[in-house]
């Protein structure tokens, strides 16, 4: 390495006479116009700035390493001018902090020799040529680190990053696409497969069928008013309930912040230096809450169980005798609704062994004979369409 001090090409601008760079705070007291702070990474609850520090790059000229990013925009030993693709990240070790380095923005690329220039410079340091089109220079992946600290970076990583980059393939290790294929494949079977279940149910053939018998059933519903085992939180219990034992139980659980998990990142800004920040995102435990529990009786109607009466085209129909022991005593019982159903046993004339049933209303139920032979519309999956019968 060079031991004279290194005599920097002038025109790295200082004074601006268009005026066209953003404010610059008076005083050195960036407070009042800072921005607003960035969104925060996803599942991130805090960062925390790590500070700022330069980047390090090699010369590929005179191969000199481990050049500071910010103090060295041209190599020490020969001139030549930074090379932006060769910056890397250095260890914690050698990390150089930059105490009051303004930043303005990513270095700016001469179009036509190929400098970096600083974000705000108009024209080239290098060459004099106008900046006012000029590219920004490619920025290196962010490098995230927990406990285990960063990998070793090199002039080779960067090169390696810059790759991937203009590949369109993420520098970090892929997420696992290939699950979401699967999900794709998966899906679009499940999909497939319900719609030919669906079209099966809904395709029919006609067929015919005989009339074997008829049948009719008339039902009462009957309630029971009896001791019924419950539970529920004492402080919504039934007034009436009885024999109560309570029980300590957990209700819910409480989300309480227990600790963060931090990682460490490192952002390429461009201008030869790099941000640490620290990426804190809270965790979180389940506390239980407990609660008084109720275990108890209480009388309440119930279903119980069903009076029917049955009979076929000859008998007929009658609501079945209901002797009930009625009243609020416990075991006392209640009607708890009827209903009646007229039901034709049919069998397909081709198929002895296919039956089906189907539910008319009574004078329908009865307008067709035993024995009569019929069509009706049958699903591929089974099951006639009643209302198809002819
Ligand atoms: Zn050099
Ligand atoms: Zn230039």
């Amino acid at each position: 390495m060079a031991d004279e001090p290194q005599n920097f090409p002038p025109g790295f601008p200082t004074e601006n006479p268009k005026g066209d760079t953003p404010p610059t705070p008076q005083n050195g007291e960036p407070s009042a116009q800072k921005p607003p702070p960035p969104p925060l990474p996803p599942g991130v609850d805090r960062v925390e700035d790590a500070g700022v520090f330069q980047m390090l790059w090699d010369c590929k000229y005179c191969n000199t390493k481990k050049l500071l990013g910010v103090t060295h925009k041209f190599c020490p030993n020969c001139g030549s001018a930074q090379d932006t693709s060769a910056r890397y990240f250095p260890s914690d070790e050698e990390a150089i902090a930059l105490e009051d380095h303004e930043y303005t923005g990513a270095d700016k690329q001469c179009g036509n020799c190929g400098t970096p220039n600083a974000a705000k410079a108009e024209f080239c340091t290098q060459c004099g040529s106008p900046l006012k089109d000029a590219k920004t220079v490619a920025l290196r992946s962010e490098q995230v680190a927990g406990a285990e600290g960063f990998a070793a970076d090199s002039k080779a990583n960067a090169k390696q990053d810059f790759t991937q980059q203009k590949s369109g393939l993420p520098s970090e290790p892929p997420p696992a696409p290939k699950s979401k294929k699967w999900w794709y494949i998966g899906g679009g079977a499940a999909a497939a497969a319900l719609v030919t279940v669906i079209s099966l149910f809904f395709m029919t053939r006609t067929v015919d069928v005989r009339v074997e018998s008829h049948s009719w059933t008339k039902t009462v519903k009957i309630e029971a008013f009896k001791p019924r085992a419950e539970s529920s939180w004492c402080d919504s219990k039934p007034f009436d309930a009885y024999g109560v034992t309570q029980r300590r139980e957990v209700r819910s659980y409480n989300k309480v912040a227990d600790g963060e998990t931090c990682t460490t990142a490192r952002v390429d800004r461009g201008d030869g230096s790099f941000k640490k920040e620290k990426r804190c995102t809270t965790k979180y435990k389940d506390v239980p809450v407990y609660a008084q529990k109720c275990y108890y009786s209480v009388n309440r109607w119930k279903y119980e169980r069903d009076i029917q009466s049955r009979g076929g085209l000859s008998d007929t129909p009658v609501w079945p005798a209901v002797n009930i022991r009625t009243g609020t005593c416990l075991g006392c019982e209640r009607e708890g609704g009827r209903s009646e159903a007229f039901v034709l046993h049919l069998v397909e004339v081709k198929k002895a062994d296919k039956k089906h049933t189907c539910n008319y209303d009574e004078a329908k139920w009865r307008s067709i004979p035993d024995k009569a032979v019929k069509k009706i519309k049958v699903r591929l999956l089974g099951g006639a369409k009643c209302d198809t019968l002819q």
